[in-house]
């Protein structure tokens, strides 16, 4: 019986995920297929009961359904729960669906290994309020970091997310405003600067002025079409050190594939696998 796994979202833009896992089966010899389901809200709840069949590893989930799809799993992992958003599910043998969220774990291999150093007492500055910022906040409070400062254009978001981490860490989370001077004071001191914002592929520009940072620091874009950002080309050309969110992308699909599969070890798989689409600025589907 060939196994599934299906990302659901919409739009769905991209097939990184699909190449990755589908890759990391065949190395690992086992019969299955991810799928992508591109589903109108009113067909989530039906595609997440489907996948409590006997033919299911689980699901993965992209914006906007994350929160969704948490409310609809039978246990929801603690890390998820305190993020708010679920983006990967697991069938147990018995057909419970475990909501989880590799985003965070996958946020802190990837900017880790950017930084060259651990996100332990790093000082960091996050563009964004989102819910990839939720997950990139929570790993840093997570990792023990120093100070997170989080510039959102909407402030009262970044307020909220500041109030969801309450109590997680022994320090707080500082909100302010993306455009605020506040925003702008706490890049003079960052070890790390990273945007979590859709800006740089959906639009033009840059969340984080570069030329504020000291020189120590390192810039990380989760957005990785296109593999250079605005952002990441004006910190290049400051010489510091910057990472788009390819390898974020990587190793939270690691992360995933080994709770279905229990065969860990595939980023290597899965990054030749899809070093092609990330190529490719403008690689969609
Ligand atoms: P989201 O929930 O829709 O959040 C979007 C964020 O972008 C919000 O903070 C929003 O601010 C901000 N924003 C949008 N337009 C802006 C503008 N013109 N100026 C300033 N801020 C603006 O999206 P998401 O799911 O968090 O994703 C954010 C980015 O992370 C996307 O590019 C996504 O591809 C990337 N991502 C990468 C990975 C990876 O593995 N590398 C994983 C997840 C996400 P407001 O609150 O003011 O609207």
């Amino acid at each position: 019986m060939t196994q599934r796994v299906a990302l659901i979202g919409k739009p769905l833009r991209r097939r990184h995920s699909q190449v990755m896992h589908d890759a990391a089966f065949e190395a690992a010899g086992i019969d299955a297929r991810y799928e992508l389901l591109e589903l109108e809200p009113d067909a989530v709840e039906a595609a997440v009961t489907e996948a409590r069949g006997p033919d299911w590893f689980g699901l993965q989930v992209t914006a906007p359904y994350k929160r969704l799809v948490a409310g609809l799993c039978d246990e929801v992992e603690a890390d998820a729960a305190t993020i708010g958003a679920v983006n990967s599910v697991a069938r147990s043998s018995t057909g419970q669906l475990v909501g989880f969220n590799t985003d965070a774990p996958g946020f802190r291999a990837g900017v880790e290994l950017a930084m060259s150093r651990s996100l332990t007492d790093a000082a960091v500055v996050l563009a964004g309020a989102g819910g990839a910022a939720h997950a990139v906040a929570f790993a840093c409070l997570d990792a023990g970091a120093r100070r997170v400062t989080v510039g959102n254009r909407t402030l009262s978001s970044a307020v909220a997310l500041a109030e969801r981490f309450d109590g997680v860490a022994d320090m707080s989370i500082m909100p302010v405003a993306l455009d605020s001077p506040a925003f702008a004071v706490a890049l003079g001191s960052a070890d790390l600067a990273v945007n979590a914002t859709t800006v740089g592929m959906l639009e033009a520009g840059a969340t984080i002025d570069v030329d504020r940072l000291p020189a120590g620091a390192t810039v990380f874009d989760l957005v990785y079409v296109p593999a250079e950002t605005p952002l990441l080309r004006a910190a290049r050309d400051r010489g510091l050190r910057a990472a788009n969110g390819s390898e974020m992308l990587i190793r939270q699909a690691e992360i995933a594939f080994e709770r279905w599969t229990g065969v860990g070890g595939m980023a290597d798989v899965m990054r030749a696998a899809v070093a092609p689409l990330l190529a490719d600025a403008g690689a969609s589907a």
